[in-house]
C-alpha cells in the first residue's frame, strides 16, 4: 500500500510551518552541511528495497581506493561543510581496509566532525571506528513494525537492529536512525509505529526517506511514495523531536522538484553534499540510476530558498555540547 497524505493541504501547510518554527526555536534557522563519500557498494545484506543487495548480480561493485579518498579529503572538500559522512553497504572489509585509516587522516588533517553509515557491525569494529575519530553513527530502522521489517528483508532482525542502536548509544556514539515512507506492505499503523519508535530510542537524529522503487530489486515494480505524506512525516518527526538533527534527503527531488526545499521548510536541518567521485556514483544504487546529486551550489540554493542559513558549527560539536539535552524537550504534541 502506498500511504497517502493524511492531512488536508491547508493543514499540511500549517504543520510544516509549525515544524519549521520549532526547528528555528531549537537550532535557529541554521542548517548543518556535511559532505558524504560513498566508499563501497559491496553489501552482505539483502534488503528488498535496495539495489545494492547482495543478490543483485547485475551491479558493478566498487571499493574506492584509500589514496584517492585521502586526495579528496586534502584537496576537494567544499569550504561550507563542517562534517564528513563515510557511507558504504554493509562491508566490513571496506571498514577495516579503507574507512578506519581514512578516519584517522580526516581527524589528523581537518577539523571536521566524522559520521559513519556502515550497517550492523561487531562491537569491536564500532569501538575501533570511535577510537579512530568518528562520533556519529547512522543506522536506520526503515520501519517501525517487527513483521514488516522481516517482510522487507531489512538487515538481520528488528530486535538485532534495536539492540545495535542501544549498544551504540550506550558506548558513547551519537546515533541517528530513520524510516522509509511508502514501502510495499506499509500501513498507516506502521508509520505511526515508526514515528513512535524513533521518538523512544536514544537518538540524536532521525530521517524520513521516500520509497522510490529500486532498479534490480524485488520491489522494482511498486509505486513510489506519496510525496506530501513524506513531507508530512518529516514535519511530524520534527514536532515530536524538537532537538533531533533531521536530514533533507536528496532523493526527494526525484519525486518533486521542490522536494529538498520543502523538507527544510518542514523542519529538516541537515543538508548533504555528495562528494563521491562521479565515476562511481551511479553504481551506488540505493534507488535507481539517474540520481539527483546535491552539489555545493544546489545545497546553497536550497538552503537560501527555504529561508535558512548555513551552520558554522559541526554536528559533532553540537551533539557534544548538547549531550543528552538533545532529546529532552519532547513537549510538543501533534
Ligand atoms: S539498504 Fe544498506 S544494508 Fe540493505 S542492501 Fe542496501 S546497502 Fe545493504
Amino acid at each position: 500500500m502506498t500511504s497517502k497524505a493524511s492531512a488536508e493541504p491547508e493543514d499540511l501547510a500549517e504543520l510544516e510551518q509549525r515544524a519549521g518554527a520549532l526547528r528555528d526555536e531549537n537550532f535557529g534557522p541554521e542548517v548543518f552541511v556535511r559532505g558524504v563519500i560513498e566508499v563501497s557498494n559491496y553489501c552482505r545484506q539483502n534488503c528488498n528495497y535496495c539495489g545494492m543487495r547482495r543478490d543483485n548480480r547485475g551491479l558493478k561493485r566498487f571499493r574506492l581506493k584509500l589514496e584517492s579518498l585521502r586526495e579528496i579529503v586534502r584537496h576537494a572538500l567544499p569550504d561550507i561543510i563542517t562534517d564528513l559522512n563515510l557511507q558504504a553497504g554493509e562491508d566490513p572489509v571496506a571498514v577495516r581496509e579503507i574507512i578506519l585509516p581514512l578516519i584517522e587522516t580526516i581527524r589528523e588533517e581537518t577539523n571536521l566532525g566524522i559520521s559513519v553509515c556502515l550497517g550492523t557491525l561487531d562491537s569491536k569494529l564500532y569501538d575501533e571506528l570511535k577510537q579512530a575519530g568518528a562520533s556519529y553513527y547512522i543506522i536506520k530502522m526503515e520501519t517501525g513494525n517487527r513483521d514488516h521489517y522481516r517482510e522487507i528483508h531489512a538487515p538481520g532482525t528488528f530486535d538485532q537492529r534495536l539492540a545495535a542502536i542501544r549498544h551504540l548509544a550506550e558506548t558513547g556514539w551519537a546515533v541517528s536512525s530513520g524510516f522509509i515512507v511508502g514501502l510495499p506492505g506499509q500501513t498507516e499503523a506502521h508509520i505511526e509505529e515508526a514515528l513512535d519508535l524513533l521518538g523512544s530510542l536514544p537518538l540524536a537524529g532521525a530521517s524520513v526517506s521516500p520509497f522510490i522503487a529500486g532498479e534490480q530489486t524485488p520491489f522494482s515494480h511498486h509505486p513510489s511514495c506519496d510525496f506530501e505524506r513524506t513531507i508530512e512525516c518529516i514535519a511530524q518527526l520534527r514536532l515530536r523531536n524538537p532537538g533531533y538533527i533531521i536530514p533533507a534527503i536528496s532523493a526527494l527531488n526525484l519525486i518533486n522538484e521542490n522536494g529538498y526545499v520543502r523538507a527544510l521548510r518542514a523542519g529538516a536541518n541537515l543538508a548533504t553534499i555528495n562528494l563521491t567521485p562521479s565515476a562511481s556514483r551511479e553504481d551506488y544504487l540505493l534507488y535507481r540510476r539517474g540520481r539527483f546529486i546535491m552539489h555545493e551550489q544546489r545545497v546553497k540554493t536550497a538552503i537560501a530558498k527555504a529561508g535558512c542559513s548555513i551552520s558554522e558549527v559541526s554536528i559533532a560539536e553540537t551533539v557534544r555540547q548538547r549531550g543528552c539535552e538533545l532529546n529532552q524537550a519532547k513537549t510538543i504534541s501533534l
